[in-house]
């Protein structure tokens, strides 16, 4: 038959549309940013389904959820609806995803609990105390790292044991019990039914040595595997990913794109050896490489800036970048005498470029090193009314109030989880102490039992054994519901009958107002997951339980936080979490000694080459416009510190600069009140602002009223039918399919920019007209 030339091949130049359409066999994309590495993952898959492979039988690892989300919508656009059923996502999602279905093979619940970073250092620092050492020299932080570097080298507790090495590094840093803390830490998540990050690479990794059925399965399942960001991959994820594609008679249909100047992540483990040793692993069986040299995202002037800047890391892959976007505007510098004069600045240079260029927010990202930098510019971008957003940070899922009321909900799922039952179980207080919790420990430990069940059985004072029974009521009642009600219902009863509302509802601080909004907002949250009728995920859509929606936020990423709704805002962000993105006009603020580079990288020249790569990221994502800043004098852990500017500034060519003097102050500056500070700062925060529940949000309003608005649950709509849903207003039925139980509409509602939505009858609030 006649080759398909879609459209989408002739919006590649030649080098790309070769690695698009060369999908047999291993491929390799070592290319600079903005040279097309994304766009060529995502055409190639869509390469690979209009060649005749099923979308499930691809399996796409990015960086970030969002990634995986915009690519599978840039893939429908060619492919159409079948591109949800890609299995595209980061590691951690995908790999919890295959071991919720194949965890028995384990000994794990297919309901484990993922434990977050607060849990896991919760964890540690009961294990030290009970093993009698000192929490100063055996620190939970340190003790982390430990065993996330060994799980993530493959050595489990017995093998730690054995290493000369490793207990020589402990004896070394005083902590000579290291491995029997890890010992103990792995059986005591097992018990708990629990795995933290680690695991989720971890545990695959050991079922695919274990059980050849698993490793099989999915060698079968998976025709396509793609890696996006190969560069920050670490020893693990590649050894998973070899698992898949590496095995005698494989046709090794492998595609990783990445590049070596833009690795960020070796502190986590990940190493740019992986690209080399990609070349050493899969050069007998036919390898194709591929270069692409130019740049489609930024002007000259930023392409030869970014050149001049790697080229003073001496170690990396060579390559030549060029733009054929024209000379463009000049990089602007910033020279602040304090962090406030900094904050100020940019904020009046992002006004001046709003109007001069006609920018909207969302076409500028402010880019920081260290997440605390974000203070300053929200304060001035408050004051100059530019809307904006902060990714990463303490995010709203890290709150104390959210995580208190998740404790609960994470109980009802898998009641063996300890830490959640330790956060919960005398908070609200409810007179179950230090003393009482010690109690069922022993017991727990000396009958192997979980926390929870020896609080069954442990001897309590008469009132204590009351509150417990109380404890155990209000979770053990929500759990004989979990099959029947959904994750909303699940979450409402729990955090009414914990106590936890009535608690938050008595405190009338302003502090204690905002958590109660926080609460209520995680509340409203589940509510809009249970409700969200519109298709996203095909597999895992008609699952509204409270395990799915846990493992969701469990697994959100920085760069995932905040929902997908185009509002205009600036982004505000770290340069690590700005991976792969591009805007319009960057600003990379705090280029100070000590500050980028980072004083924790300054002493080794591996450390500098890494600091140096991560200005090398901020600087591509720019497309028209950088700016660059730095202040004399900041703040920094209370004190008044001085700085020099970072040496990066002086490897920045000098004709690429613009030349400036000064900014000169402005006086338009105010005190403003605190209190509406305070409540803005939450608003963001939450995503909920205080006149969201009175209907004027900064999310769309509803399209229809709720007052008038009667929707009656339906199984079945024709084609043709016009309807009204609540949110999206008035539509029109495109067609209808899915399963009996499972019918999905595809409705066309003019008034929404992307018209046509997916919807799941069987949650969806429609009123037929
Ligand atoms: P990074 O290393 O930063 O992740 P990348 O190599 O993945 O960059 P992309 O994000 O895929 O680059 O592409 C950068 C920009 O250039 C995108 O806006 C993309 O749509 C555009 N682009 C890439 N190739 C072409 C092309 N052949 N024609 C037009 N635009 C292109
Ligand atoms: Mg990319």
């Amino acid at each position: 038959p006649e080759p398909k030339t879609s459209s989408y091949l002739d919006s590649l130049n030649d080098v790309q549309r070769q690695a698009v359409t060369t999908i047999d066999g291993p491929v390799l994309v070592v290319a600079g940013p903005g040279s097309g590495k994304t766009r060529v993952l995502t055409f190639r898959i869509a390469h690979i389904i209009e060649q005749g492979t099923a979308p499930w039988e691809i399996l796409a690892l990015t960086f970030t959820n969002k990634a995986a989300r915009e690519m599978k919508g840039r893939i429908e656009e060619v492919v159409g609806k079948r591109a949800s059923y890609i299995w595209a996502g980061t590691f951690h999602s995908l790999f919890a995803r295959i071991l919720r279905v194949e965890a028995q093979h384990i000994g794990y619940p297919s309901n484990f609990t993922i434990y977050d970073t607060d849990d896991t250092k919760s964890l540690l620092n009961s294990i030290i105390r009970e093993f009698n050492l000192d929490p100063k020299v055996y620190g939970a932080n340190a003790i982390k790292n430990r065993i996330s570097s060994a799980k993530s080298s493959l050595i489990t507790p017995k093998l730690y044991e054995k290493n000369e090495e490793l207990l020589a590094q402990d004896k070394l840093a005083n902590m000579p019990l290291v491995y029997k803390i890890y010992t103990a830490y792995v059986a005591r998540c097992k018990k708990a039914g629990a795995m933290d990050f680690d695991d989720l690479l971890f545990r695959l990794f050991e079922l695919m040595q274990n059980v050849p059925e698993v490793v099989q399965k999915y060698r079968e399942k998976f025709k396509y595997v793609l890696v996006d960001e190969f560069q920050d991959t670490n020893t693990l994820q590649y050894a998973i990913i070899k698992k898949l594609v590496q095995y005698p008679d494989s046709p090794r249909n492998i595609c990783v794109v990445g590049d070596d100047a833009q690795s960020i992540y070796a502190f986590r483990g990940a190493t740019i050896q992986n690209i080399l040793d990609f070349e050493q692993d899969f050069g007998q069986f036919g390898i194709q490489t591929f270069k692409l040299e130019q740049n489609y995202r930024s002007t000259e002037n930023i392409v030869n800036t970014a050149n001049a800047v790697i080229s003073y890391n001496k170690r990396q892959i060579q390559k030549s970048i060029w733009s054929d976007k024209g000379v463009g505007d000049k990089i602007r510098v910033i020279k602040a005498v304090d962090d406030n004069e900094e904050g100020r600045r940019v904020a009046d240079t992002i006004l001046e470029q709003k109007n001069r260029y006609h920018l909207q927010n969302n076409d500028v990202a402010i880019l920081y090193r260290t997440n605390s930098q974000s203070r300053i510019f929200e304060e001035y971008l408050r004051r100059f009314n530019i809307a904006y957003r902060v990714y990463g940070g303490q995010s709203f899922y890290q709150r104390k109030e959210v995580k208190d009321l998740i404790a609960y909900l994470r109980m009802v799922v898998n009641p063996n989880d300890e830490e959640a039952f330790r956060r919960s179980i005398n908070h609200p207080k409810r007179g179950i102490g230090g003393t009482s919790v010690a109690k069922v420990t022993t017991l727990a430990r000396q009958q192997n039992l979980t926390l929870f069940e020896a609080l069954k059985h442990v001897d309590l004072p008469k009132r204590t054994r009351h509150a417990a029974d109380g404890y155990i009521h209000v979770i053990e009642q929500a759990m004989a519901k979990a099959d029947t009600a959904n994750a909303y219902e699940l979450a409402d009863l729990i955090a009414k009958g914990s106590g936890l509302t009535d608690m938050l509802r008595n405190d009338k601080s302003i502090e204690g107002m905002g958590r109660l909004e926080n609460h209520e907002a995680l509340l409203d949250g589940i509510k809009s997951f249970v409700e969200d009728d519109t298709v996203i995920d095909t597999d895992t859509l008609p699952d509204k339980s409270l395990a799915t929606y846990l493992q969701n936020i469990a697994l959100l990423t920085d760069a995932d936080e905040s929902d997908s709704t185009n509002t205009d805002v600036v982004t505000l962000m770290s340069v690590h979490a700005a991976k792969g993105l591009e805007y319009k006009s960057i600003f990379v603020v705090g280029l100070e000694e000590k500050l980028f580079p980072s004083w924790m990288s300054m002493d080794s020249m591996e450390g500098l080459d890494e600091e140096r790569r991560l200005f090398y990221v901020a600087i591509t994502r720019a497309e028209l416009y950088l700016t660059l800043s730095y202040a004399n004098t900041r703040y920094r852990y209370g004190k008044m510190v001085m700085n020099e500017p970072s040496r990066f500034l002086a490897e920045v060519p000098a004709d690429a600069v613009e030349n400036t003097t000064g900014g000169g102050r402005r006086s338009n500056d105010f005190e403003f009140d605190k209190v509406a500070r305070q409540r803005e700062h939450r608003a963001r925060v939450t995503g909920v602002t205080p006149n969201k529940r009175r209907g004027t949000a900064r999310f769309a309003a509803p399209k229809v009223d709720p007052a008038t608005f009667e929707p009656s649950p339906i199984t079945e709509v024709e084609t043709g039918r016009r309807v009204l849903h609540l949110k999206f207003g008035e539509g029109k039925v495109l067609h209808v399919d899915g399963g009996a139980d499972n019918r999905i509409a595809t409705i066309h509602f003019s008034d929404l920019p992307q018209p046509e939505k997916r919807i799941m009858l069987k949650f969806a609030k429609l009123q037929v007209l």
